[in-house]
């Protein structure tokens, strides 16, 4: 007889994976159904995460391959070319290959005992009186059903299962076309410093990243409201007066397309026998879109709560309301924090962002974001440095700038 997995999650990417480590580790009987044949691929991700971040949820350091290179800061360019850099002592973020990160995640959660089906699609969710019960998965052509306690949704961007269990939705107009690219020949490049490209000629609404590796190569990608992304992304590598410089003989060796959920959280992302976790549930961070540490965070809550549910013997939305109540003390703060911060950037226009960047260097303002720790939980960074002169004068410039944007 077969026996019925306590929690079954939907998705392997990183979030699925960590949801289901955590539950296996606890003993919980839990199943993954992956759509595609092998776990991480394709790719869509730049996988540039905070090594603070990682070392908090335990998984720093990574195994070797994994890690494509260490990055020291960022240097942010403006429309116009101007840049303001900021390198810290220390190495803050790294760059992974987001497939084999992805495998390694499912790999530990294997072997906490999960358990994993590749080339399972799950098309629906298995609703009884108001009740999610499991899912109905297609494999081979046929389409089964595999009853649960719990669902976790880690589905990514979708959102069809959100609106299968009556939940509501990512906000859509937040909802980016994101593209990701592979260069090689890139040149003059710090090969330790991340950039950013801002402006709405290659970017609105987002920015343009270009991530060193350590063989020479760097990911490349961009996110944008408007515009062809691939077009944007040509035209970032032609004409941009920096990334040109660094760019304009670049051989792109792979390209993917994905969307980036901007808009925070839905209001709710539970209900009964039911959770979404990552980017199913919008835990990204509206001002960098980096989605893989928040939401791996929450589907350590996820899996927290759903074993406690099934402890319990209750997975009705009473209780598992417990996890949006985490989830929103840990990062409600930052999110709403990080999406003002999101709406005033975008409010301004190229010559204002040339200006901001030109005042960042004037003050030196890298020396006071130089003692920010935490780069994931970014409305309690800014919290922390609100005591700062530099910082102050550039908070009150920015509000300035927004204040009299377009007018
Ligand atoms: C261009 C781009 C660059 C990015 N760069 C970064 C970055 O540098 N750093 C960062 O932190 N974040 C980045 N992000 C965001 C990051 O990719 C996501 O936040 C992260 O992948 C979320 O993980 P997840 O597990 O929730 O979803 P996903 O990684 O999307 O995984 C979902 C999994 O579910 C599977 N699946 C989907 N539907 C079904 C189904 N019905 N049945 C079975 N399986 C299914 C998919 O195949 C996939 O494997 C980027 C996003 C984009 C678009």
């Amino acid at each position: 007889m077969e026996t019925v997995p306590d929690v079954i999650v939907v998705g392997g990417g990183p979030c699925g994976s960590f949801a289901a480590f955590n539950l296996a580790k606890k003993s919980v009987n839990v199943t993954v159904f992956e759509e595609h044949a092998e776990i991480g691929v394709p790719s869509h991700c730049a996988g540039h995460l905070s090594i603070r971040g990682l070392k908090k949820l335990g998984m720093y350091p990574l195994p070797k391959d994994i890690v494509e290179n260490v990055i020291y800061g960022v240097v942010f360019h403006s429309p116009c070319g101007e840049s303001f850099s900021l390198r810290f002592p220390a190495p803050v973020t790294c760059s992974v290959n987001r497939v084999l990160f992805d495998k390694h995640l499912a790999k530990i959660a294997v072997n906490a005992g999960a358990h994993y089906f590749l080339r399972s699609k799950v098309e629906s969710l298995a609703i009884e009186s108001g009740r999610v019960c499991g899912v109905y998965v297609r494999q081979n052509g046929v389409t089964k059903k595999y009853a649960a306690k719990i669902v976790i949704d880690a589905e990514g961007v979708s959102s069809s299962l959100l609106r299968q269990a009556g939940l509501p939705t990512p906000v859509r107009s937040m909802i980016m076309t994101g593209v990701e690219a592979e260069v090689e020949n890139v040149e003059n490049v710090k090969r330790d410093m991340v950039e950013v490209f801002l402006g709405k000629e290659y970017a609105e609404g987002f920015f343009a990243w270009l991530i060193p590796q350590s063989n020479g190569c760097a990911k490349v990608g961009l996110a944008s409201k408007t515009g062809n992304p691939q077009k944007l992304l040509q035209k970032l590598m032609l004409t941009h007066p920096v990334a040109s410089e660094e760019l304009c003989r670049g051989k792109i060796t792979r390209l993917s397309f994905h969307p980036l959920s901007l808009g925070g959280p839905p209001s709710q992302t539970y209900s009964n026998g039911f959770l979404a976790v990552g980017d199913a549930a919008s835990h990204i961070k509206p001002t960098t879109g980096g989605g893989v540490i928040l939401g791996m965070n929450c589907a350590k809550i996820a899996a927290d709560v759903a074993y406690m549910a099934l402890k319990k013997g209750d997975t009705s939305s009473a209780f598992l309301n417990a996890y949006q109540k985490e989830c929103d003390s840990m990062l409600g703060f930052d999110i709403s924090v990080m999406q003002r911060l999101r709406k005033m950037l975008n409010t301004l226009n190229d010559r204002q962002v040339d200006k901001a960047i030109r005042f960042c260097k004037m003050i030196n303002l890298d020396k006071s974001l130089q003692k920010v720790e935490e780069i994931d939980f970014q409305g309690k960074a800014i919290l922390k440095l609100l005591r700062d002169p530099r910082m102050l004068a550039a908070l009150s410039y920015f509000v300035r700038l927004y204040l009299f944007a377009n007018i």
